[in-house]
């Protein structure tokens, strides 16, 4: 049994769906389809949420009856026969008469996942008439009866897979199944969701639950690149990552993969490939315990980086300080992304986050705290870079005018990491296409 996840880009036109109806229906091997949101729908749907949290009940009724008048077009065009289309008009009612009805009771954290969880409930069940339409056998799996999430928004991996094998036992003769992405419930029983992006993560998690022999995930582009396309004039999709590799560069900024859906698929062993909608024969890449080749394979970039910096005498030769300093961070549940040390200093990067003022309050006592803001961390990532030959020189040589505020070099053998200020990322990239990669 195989996984495909198709993004809100892949069924945001009602003619996408055909595509994607071909697509699932090529071969014969089982399958689950993880779908998306249609693109622009979970945007939407945070301006609704938001617009509700803040009391503009009247700005929340006009998102809604865009988004509806939207919803109304795209069923007009995207089935043919009569009883469909009531069918379909059925399922805009429903939902949006739950929006609707939302507006006039009061605003709640569980109700505003409620009302993210509209986008893929949408999706999937007008997907599913389409398929009807076209004759396409297939069950609908609803995804709020195996996904779940602890107390601490983990997946509970293990409920999911006795649930959804459950599930498939009582369809021993279904051989397509359709699901959605993103949304699950949480450890109160609630209506949660995996945050932004999240439905490559259910796609891994349902690929890791039941074994699957591959988990694609589908987008408009053809696979990872080695840099941003919308900052460099030219890129290279890669054939091959590891695991690691492909977790390093989805988690410092490459768009095209949630970085915590790289976890599921390797521990369980599940091979992934990125593919691409708009041009299904277009190689992609596949991403498996095995590199492929050695050196270094992409560079990526993540914003909105901080970086702190503790400056002590105190530090000199003390045992116990980078503890009492990571238990800060700790306790604010906030991730440090590069670390760098002296004797008497310690600097460290984090996202910014709204807890700043109570981490820099705790660490004040540890030493004098400088907080610099709009920093970009910029990776290199490979298999075995930090062996292979040149690629120390060749990255400082090309970065001489680039005002580098902190490098990780060492932690692992796929990843050199480097601090720039924001404004000097897009130079960073472009320099380090030509300098790397040979490209423009
Ligand atoms: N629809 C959700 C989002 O836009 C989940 C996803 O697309 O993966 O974030
Ligand atoms: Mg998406």
């Amino acid at each position: 049994m195989k996984i495909m996840k198709f993004g809100g880009t892949s069924v945001g036109k009602p003619e996408r769906m055909l595509q994607v109806a071909e697509l699932i229906t090529k071969e014969a091997e089982p399958k689950i389809v993880v779908l998306s949101a249609l693109s622009g729908t979970t945007n939407s749907l945070v301006e609704i949420v938001n617009a509700i949290a803040t009391g503009e009940r009247e700005q929340a009724k006009k998102h809604i009856e865009k988004l509806e008048a939207y919803y109304q077009s795209f069923i007009k065009e995207l089935v043919k026969e009569e009883k469909n289309y009531k069918k379909a008009q059925s399922i805009l009612a429903e939902h949006f008469e739950f929006l609707h009805i939302i507006l006039k009771i009061s605003f709640s954290e569980a109700l505003s996942k409620d009302i993210l969880a509209q986008g893929e409930l949408l999706s999937t069940k007008l997907f599913c008439i389409y398929l009807e339409e076209h004759g396409v056998d297939h069950v609908l799996l609803p995804a709020l009866e195996f996904m779940s999430i602890d107390a601490h928004d983990e997946p509970q991996i293990g409920s999911i897979k006795v649930k959804l094998s459950q599930l498939l036992q009582k369809y021993p003769d279904k051989k397509l199944f359709i699901t959605q992405g993103y949304i699950c419930r949480n450890y109160k029983g609630e209506v949660d969701n995996l945050k932004r992006g999240g439905s490559d993560y259910t796609a891994s998690l349902v690929a890791a639950a039941i074994n699957a022999s591959v988990c694609e995930i589908w987008t408009d582009i053809d696979g990872m690149h080695n840099n941003d396309p919308r900052i460099v004039k030219k890129t290279l999709a890669i054939e091959q990552l590891s695991f690691e590799e492909a977790a390093e560069l989805a988690y410092f900024g490459a768009k095209i993969l949630h970085p915590a859906s790289i976890w599921p698929a390797q521990f369980y062993k599940v091979p992934v490939k990125l593919l691409n909608t708009m041009d299904p024969e277009a190689r992609g890449t596949l991403i498996t315990e095995e590199a492929g080749s050695v050196g270094v394979k992409a560079v990526a970039a993540k914003d909105g980086i901080l970086a702190i910096n503790i400056k002590s005498s105190r530090m000199l030769l003390a045992y116990g300080f980078l503890r009492k300093i990571f238990e800060v961070f700790e306790k604010y549940r906030t991730s440090i992304d590069m670390i760098t040390t002296s004797e008497v200093a310690v600097s460290v990067t984090i996202e910014n986050t709204p807890h700043l003022k109570d981490i820099v309050k705790e660490l004040e006592p540890f030493g004098s705290i400088e907080v610099e803001d709009n920093h970009t961390i910029v990776s290199i990532v490979g298999n075995e870079i930090a062996e292979t030959k040149d690629v120390l020189s060749k990255l400082f040589s090309s970065l001489s005018d680039i005002p580098v505020r902190m490098v990780s070099y060492g932690g692992s053998k796929h990843n050199i990491s480097l601090l720039v200020p924001s404004s000097f990322k897009t130079r960073t990239l472009q320099l380090l296409n030509h300098g790397l990669f040979g490209l423009e």
